[in-house]
C-alpha cells in the first residue's frame, strides 16, 4: 500500500510516474499528429498531501486542479506555486466563489447563470477578468452536473456577455463506458461542439481548451483532440479518502 512507503519512496514514485506520463503524452500526440507540448499535463490534488504536490510541481507540472474549495485554501499555503497556474474543476456553489476568485486562474466548472453572474461579480471586485471554461454533461447523466450538449452553444454566448469573464473552452467528464468505441464517441462529440463554438468566432470567447481525459481515458481523450488532461490517480497513486 502508498501509504506505508516512505516520503522519499513515495516522491521517487510521482517522479517515475509524470516522466512516463509525459512520454506516453508524446507519443499519441505524435501519433495522431499533434504537437506534445500543445498537451497540458494537469495534476489533480484531492486529498494528496501539499509535499506531494510539490513533488509534481517539481518535475514541471505547471496547472494543478483543485475540486474543494476548503481544501484548496488550507493547502495552498504550503503549495510552491511559482510559474504554476490553479484551475477549480469541481462543483463550485456560487457562495464560495468570493473564497477563490483571487486565488485561480480559471474555473472549469461552469454550468449555470447564476455562478457566471457571481463569478463576474466577484471578478469585478478583484479587480480581474475569470478565465471560465464550460462544463458539458456529454452522456446527459442525471447524476452528473454541467451544461446539456445542445444548450452549451447558447450557453456560451450569454456567458460571453459578462465583461469580467472570458471563456476559454469546454469541459466534461464522459460517463464509464464499457466500450472504448463509445467512449471515443463522446470525446468526438465534444471536440465537434468545440469545434463548432470556434468557427463561430464570438467576441470575448477563445476557444483555447478542450478539458477532457482522466487517468483512466486520458490517451484515448487525446486522440480525439483532448488538450488538457487532468489526471489526479496517475500521478499520485490511489487516493485515501
Ligand atoms: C478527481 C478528478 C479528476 C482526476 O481523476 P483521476 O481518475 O484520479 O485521474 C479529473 N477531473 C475531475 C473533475 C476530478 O474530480
Amino acid at each position: 500500500m502508498t501509504e506505508n512507503f516512505s516520503n522519499d519512496e513515495r516522491q521517487r514514485q510521482i517522479q517515475e510516474r509524470v516522466a512516463r506520463i509525459r512520454e506516453e503524452i508524446a507519443g499519441e500526440a505524435v501519433r495522431c499528429g499533434r504537437k506534445p507540448e500543445d498537451i497540458t499535463l494537469m495534476a489533480v490534488t484531492k486529498t494528496v498531501d501539499p509535499i506531494y504536490v510539490n513533488t509534481a510541481i517539481g518535475c514541471g507540472v505547471r496547472v494543478l486542479g483543485e475540486n474543494r474549495v476548503q481544501e484548496y485554501l488550507s493547502k495552498r499555503d504550503d503549495y510552491r506555486l511559482d510559474g504554476c497556474s490553479v484551475h477549480m474543476i469541481g462543483h463550485l456553489q456560487s457562495n464560495k466563489v468570493k473564497f477563490i476568485v483571487d486565488k485561480v486562474d480559471c474555473i472549469q466548472s461552469v454550468d449555470s447563470v447564476k455562478l457566471l453572474s457571481e463569478i463576474d461579480k466577484e471578478s469585478a471586485k478583484a479587480g480581474k477578468k475569470m478565465k471560465i471554461l464550460c462544463e458539458v454533461n456529454i452522456g446527459r447523466e442525471e447524476s452528473k452536473s454541467g451544461l446539456d450538449p445542445d444548450a452549451v452553444v447558447d450557453f456560451v454566448e450569454q456567458a460571453a456577455g459578462f465583461s469580467h469573464i472570458q471563456v476559454s473552452g469546454l469541459m466534461a467528464i464522459p460517463p464509464i463506458c464499457d466500450k472504448i468505441s463509445d467512449l471515443e464517441d463522446y470525446f468526438d462529440r465534444m471536440y465537434n461542439l468545440f469545434l463548432d463554438i470556434s468557427t463561430k468566432k464570438i467576441d470575448n470567447v477563445s476557444m483555447d481548451l478542450l478539458s477532457m481525459g482522466m487517468s483512466g481515458d486520458y490517451l484515448p481523450a487525446i486522440r480525439h483532440g483532448s488538450n488538457m488532461v487532468r489526471l489526479g490517480t496517475a500521478i499520485f497513486g490511489r487516493r485515501n479518502y
